[in-house]
């Protein structure tokens, strides 16, 4: 099985954490660019090898900005390509003010079922501060709309530690999420990303990082919430009630190849990566003269190996030790399994179903260090 992900590079404003790929050029070139990832996904079809498409990814930038005729047009365009008929996932990324009535109708019939929204909390003060367009308000009633039209899978995207956010007021939006009954959501710590408008304020000093402790704590609090609330945790940054752990994503943690169409776009097919250009006319030029302009790149033995450990020990699967010997060795089964014990030792893991080895909840607090440990040191 197979993956499509397509990246729509246009957003209505810039955020000011963000350092995603995207531009605010949809009017500009919008259609072209809609062309131009179809023409891609022509020329690249051969790259999945016939293995059928199981989940279809809209991510962004932001997919809800796309005119809903763009949109009907891509969609058309890659089914005539891929032919989809084996899709069991189809997720398109939305910002919550961009989820009208109109918007959330055209959706079912073009075969989305699935919708993942970045609504990142539920304190006003703090979206308009970080520059997101949407209230908690919007939030609210783009859950209810999308519902309304049958859209029974909703994820919902948060951030902690973004500034002027308290543990009371985090734990407040995980409880506002909770309260809306999302099938799955997500979190992430917010990061400080050079180059963004975030981290110049930091610079100049208009903005205080919420300490490293608070953070941990925020993250506990998540943790605690969502799983009292009967949500799964199944990799670290994701939560989901059963039945709906997110299948696309789930084939980037256990390396099902991947095809990534658009500007800036990522694929993979187990043992080369490749990187479509940043730049948009470079990447709609190319593809309309009938080259696909990514670099690539064939990961070593060690690097893949290193992306097993690392993908793995984020998931609540964990790394399998028998699967780590069949692919990389002895050597680096007994580098893994060597490391681990002192991280057994410790409480950070456990072994599940005799060969399986799993963060523990300290381990999880301690991710970083745990897999920089088990990683191999060339
Ligand atoms: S809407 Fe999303 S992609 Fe666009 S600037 Fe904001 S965070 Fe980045």
């Amino acid at each position: 099985m197979a993956g499509i992900y397509v990246h729509i590079p246009f957003c209505a404003s810039r955020c000011s954490y963000c350092d995603f790929f995207s531009t605010l050029r949809l009017a500009d070139v919008g259609y072209d660019y809609v062309e131009a990832v179809i023409a891609e996904a022509r020329l690249r079809m051969d790259e999945l090898h016939g293995e059928p498409v199981k989940t279809l990814y809209l991510g962004g930038g932001t997919p809800s900005q796309l005119p809903i005729p763009l949109l009907e047009r891509l969609v058309r365009g890659l089914r005539d390509t891929f032919g989809l008929s084996g899709l069991e996932e189809f997720t398109v990324e939305a910002n919550p003010d961009d989820v009208t009535p109109e918007w959330c109708a055209a959706l079912l019939p073009l075969g989305v079922n699935r919708v993942s929204m970045g609504v990142q909390t539920f304190e006003d003060d703090i979206l308009r501060f970080i520059g997101r367009r949407h209230t908690a308000r919007h939030a609210v009633e783009a859950v209810s709309r999308l519902r309304d039209v049958g859209i029974n899978n909703i994820s919902i995207d948060l951030i902690f530690g973004l500034p002027g956010q308290t543990v009371a007021s985090w734990t407040d939006s995980v409880r506002h999420t909770i309260a809306l009954k999302p099938q799955h959501i997500s979190a992430y710590g917010l990061t400080y990303e050079e180059g963004t408008r975030l981290w110049r304020q930091r610079e100049r000093g208009e903005v205080r990082e919420v300490p490293e402790e608070q953070c941990l704590e925020m993250y506990r609090i998540l943790v605690d919430e969502l799983r009292s609330s009967g949500y799964e945790h199944y990799e670290i940054s994701n939560f989901a009630l059963p039945g709906y752990h997110a299948r696309h994503n789930s084939s980037y943690w256990d390396s099902t190849p991947y095809l990534g169409l658009g500007a800036a776009a990522h694929s993979y097919d187990g043992r080369v990566r490749r990187y479509n250009p940043h730049d948009l006319q470079q990447y709609i030029d190319a593809v309309m003269a009938g080259s696909v302009a990514c670099e690539q790149e064939e990961l070593s033995q060690w690097e893949r190996y290193d992306e097993c450990v690392m993908l793995g020990l984020r998931t609540a699967r964990g790394v399998d030790a028998d699967r780590l010997r069949t692919e990389f060795g002895d050597e680096a089964w007994r580098h893994f399994v060597n490391e681990a014990s002192r991280h057994i030792e410790c409480g950070h893991l456990h072994v599940v179903d005799g060969d399986r080895y799993v963060l523990t909840r300290d381990g999880i607090m301690l991710s970083d260090t745990v897999i920089r440990d088990l990683m191999w040191d060339e």
